[in-house]
């Protein structure tokens, strides 16, 4: 009798551990690691994953399986490895594990079809029945049949296929598509043959000879400009065959791309390249930093080594953060690899995320261009894995499993022994010291590709504007130069740096602030709904007409948001067509690609907008950058936030003059002597680099020690305090004296939600002991209900320190 190990879908510790179950005789030898399955527990039925699968004694102790999920394994054995190493590294349950590597469509619970995917008579006799009036059976129907294991076999042949059916959402569309039934050979023998008069078909073998994959019918109509009956002239030849095939919902897919073939490299780009593809060759795990201006030719290596692994049979992800999902990005891998990519962005529903994950397990593509999920994909014999914007703090999860993305690659490239490349302009100062003592690869593009000068920096101190009487959020020398571009008809971006900066609400006679009553932080304006807003608990409120504490009317909203800075330019610039850019304008699906592109053709003079506008972008026009406030960042509660000031505001110099007219670039700044901000003007990363890793030193910040923080939060604010410190003092008990345990003390933003938040934060060099005691402590506290309701996070290399 068999019997499976089962990780149940109940996200407590106490469950956190294989469940054994016997699987009923008609699914023996159905069942790998890495399929899913209902069974009993307790008193309810729940989903479950498979972990192994035994041969044991019936002892009657055991339950059955209700149901099986699968046909085939949704994680692969090196998911489920790397499931081990993702819940010892980051302390999470295995479950948690298992979710964070699957499309959404595979977590909730939808109705799932086996499907025909080719010709009745094909299928077993035994369960053709079940086909007979539709193409669809119901699959837990199916597994229900005396010969479930039929269909699993029909599934392996290929003969039928499992589908799901997300709500209204996941409905499969089918198309009409053509291919060559014949040899490119053969076609250009059989074209000799046809008569002069059929051009249409002429032209449509022309096409064939020059792109033999299939194609879409409607794409090809309009490619090849002609009507449908050439195409079935040609099919009744035998030289093509129509076919209906399942469309996937590619957001992309009514674009045309147009094949474009690789750039011949220049002798930097090929110096960087040379190695990557050394490490491909040789089955390499190197991990490589590969370090380059904007501009300097980045994608053109990551696209070249990319083709490298695909042309010996191995596939390839491709990172970039969320932000940088431009459809311009987009395009290239479009254009280089066609069909071979899958794209996965946050503006995917379910369904068409879920899509493209299969396109992945049925090796339809060998390429994914995604954001942090998308190291999970499902690939089997990986060549490269890169990472593009490796600073990006996006590819740190800030959830569980809290795991970075980087070392998710680092881990996968062990195991398909193959290389990694992290890209940026501007590198975490832990890789650049990584790659300093040798431990990566260090490549450099020095320059950008055709010598294009990078753009001039001015910075503007503000405090002497403010001194000189001028209290527009405008210094004059942006003014002036914004003012020439409009006329010139050349195109300004304007980037408000908002993170931490928002539009508060403020009483002018008793300096009262609208605070959440939920969480210690100010409310933010709105404009539109006229409201306040907690960015952290959602709680929101109608704009008050005069102070709650002591009823002046002279209560307004004070600020730099980007609705004011649109509104001032409306007043100062009334000529200028602005199109602004935020959280408020970009929420709905789609409206961040319409609004570049209309920028992008020229249907406005001014791109208004947060960090949001800082990457990515490519604008031949754009000549002006102006950033209004440089150091808002600069002082939050935050050790990195030098580093961050520095890499966003070479980011979004790095956005002007591209192209043929040169750029320029006006930083305003109230502490404009500071070395983040003057460096950054100079695009100096190395200088930067030198000073701020004495600043870590001094301070002992990574990448001198590791840093891990515990965070308690609870109704009850003496609880928290209490357990924090029991918390502290048990750290200080277990490890090194090496090792430096602050706390407790309140976190930077002390409530939300109505619980209080307290931390404990580590640094460390090596403590090995480490996980182990955290696990502990964690365990403990969860395992008592007298600590209900406590909530106990552990962030390894934390990368928001609030
Ligand atoms: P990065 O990714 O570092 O910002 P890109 O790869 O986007 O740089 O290159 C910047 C620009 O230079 C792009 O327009 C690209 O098409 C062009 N480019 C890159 N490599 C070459 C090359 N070898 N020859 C000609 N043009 C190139
Ligand atoms: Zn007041
Ligand atoms: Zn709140």
């Amino acid at each position: 009798m068999e019997i499976a190990s089962v990780i149940v879908d109940v996200p407590v510790r106490q469950t956190d551990k294989e469940f054994d179950y016997t699987i009923p005789e008609k699914w023996a030898g159905m069942l790998t690691p890495g399929m899913r399955v209902l069974v009993p527990f307790g008193p309810r039925t729940i989903q479950g994953f498979v972990t192994s699968v035994r041969e044991g004694e019936e002892t009657g102790r055991l339950k059955p399986i209700y149901s099986i999920q699968d046909l085939e394994p949704a994680l692969t054995p090196e998911l489920l490895h790397l499931a081990d190493w993702l819940t010892t590294n980051t302390l999470c349950l295995k479950i948690a594990a298992f979710q964070a590597m699957l499309p959404a469509a595979l977590k909730a619970k939808y109705k799932k079809y086996l499907v025909l995917s080719g010709p009745l008579h094909l299928v077993d006799p035994e369960i053709q029945p079940y086909f007979a009036s539709q193409n669809k059976v119901e699959f837990e129907a199916a597994m229900e049949h005396p010969s479930a294991r039929i269909f699993q076999k029909e599934l392996k042949a290929g003969h039928i296929e499992a589908k799901y059916e997300v709500k209204n959402k996941l409905n499969k569309k089918t198309e009409r598509t053509v291919e060559l039934a014949v040899t490119t050979e053969e076609l250009r023998e059989a074209k000799e043959k046809i008569s002069k008069s059929a051009r249409k078909q002429r032209v449509l073998i022309d096409f064939f000879l020059e792109y033999p994959d299939p194609i879409a019918m409607k794409r090809l109509l309009q490619l090849v400009n002609c009507g449908d009956s050439a195409v079935k002239g040609l099919e009744e030849k035998g030289l093509v065959r129509i076919k209906q095939t399942e469309v996937y919902r590619d957001p992309f897919q009514d674009r045309v791309f147009e094949h474009k073939s690789h750039l011949p490299l220049t002798e930097e780009q090929s110096a960087a390249f040379t190695p990557i593809k050394a490490s491909i060759d040789e089955e390499k795990n190197d991990v490589f930093l590969l370090e380059g201006v904007t501009g300097s030719g980045k994608t053109e290596v990551y696209l070249q080594s990319i083709d490298v692994a695909l042309k010996q049979g191995k596939e390839a992800i491709m990172l970039v953060p969320e932000i940088s999902l431009t459809p311009q990005m987009v395009q290239r891998f479009k254009e280089r690899f066609g069909d071979r990519v899958a794209v996965f962005h946050s503006g995917l529903s379910i369904g068409e995320k879920y899509d493209e994950w299969r396109k992945i397990f049925r090796k339809e593509v060998q390429v994914v261009v995604g954001a942090r999920s998308a190291i999970f994909s499902p690939f089997q014999n990986l060549g490269i894995i890169i990472i593009d914007e490796e600073h990006e703090a996006s590819y740190k999860q800030e959830e569980t499993p809290r795991y970075h993305t980087r070392d998710v690659a680092i881990e996968r490239g062990l195991y398909h022994r193959c290389p990694v490349v992290l890209g940026s302009a501007t590198p975490t100062l832990e890789s650049a010291a990584r790659a300093q003592k040798g431990v990566y690869k260090y490549l450099q593009l020095a320059g950008r590709v055709n010598q294009r000068p990078m753009p001039s920096v001015e910075i503007v101190d503000m405090r002497e504007e403010l001194r000189a009487g001028n209290r527009s959020v405008f210094s004059k020398v942006l003014m002036e130069k914004m003012i020439d571009r409009l006329e010139k008809k050349q195109q300004i971006i304007l980037m408000l740096n908002k993170r931490g900066h928002s539009s508060f609400v403020m009483c002018r006679s008793c300096g009262e602030v609208s605070q959440c009553p939920n969480c210690e932080i100010s409310l933010t304006y709105h404009k539109y709904s006229n409201s306040l807003k907690c960015h952290y608990c959602g709680h929101e409120e109608g704009m008050p007409s005069s102070c709650p504490a002591c009823g002046s009317e002279a209560i307004r909203y004070f600020g730099t948001g980007t609705q004011k800075v649109e509104e001032e330019l409306a007043k100062l610039l009334p000529q200028a067509r602005v199109i602004r850019m935020d959280v408020d304008t970009t929420s709905r699906k789609g409206s961040h690609e319409k609004l570049l592109k209309a920028f992008g053709t020229g249907q406005a003079d001014i791109l208004l907008g947060t960090q949001m506008i800082a990457k990515g972008l490519d604008f031949a026009n754009v000549t002006l950058v102006g950033v209004l406030s440089a150091d808002t960042m600069l002082y939050l509660p935050d050790f990195r936030s030098s580093e961050k000031t520095f890499q966003l505001l070479t980011q979004v110099s790095g956005r002007a003059g591209r192209h043929e007219l040169p750029g320029e670039v006006v930083v305003q700044s109230y502490t404009p002597e500071h070395y983040s901000i003057v460096l950054a003007a100079k695009q100096n990363y190395e200088d930067f680099y030198q000073q701020e890793m004495m600043v870590r030193k001094t301070n002992m910040y990574p990448p001198f020690f590791y840093i891990t923080l515990v965070t308690v939060s609870d109704e009850d604010l003496m609880k928290v305090v209490s357990v924090t410190e029991k918390i502290t003092s048990y750290l200080r008990k277990g490890l090194s004296p090496q090792a430096v345990i602050l706390g407790p003390s309140a976190s930077p933003i002390s409530r939300i939600n109505n619980r209080y938040r307290y931390q404990c934060l580590i640094k460390y060099k090596r403590e090995p002991n480490l996980n182990h005691i955290l696990h502990n402590i964690i365990e403990h506290y969860q395992q008592d209900s007298a600590h209900k309701g406590l909530k106990i996070v552990v962030d390894q290399n934390p990368q928001i320190m609030m």
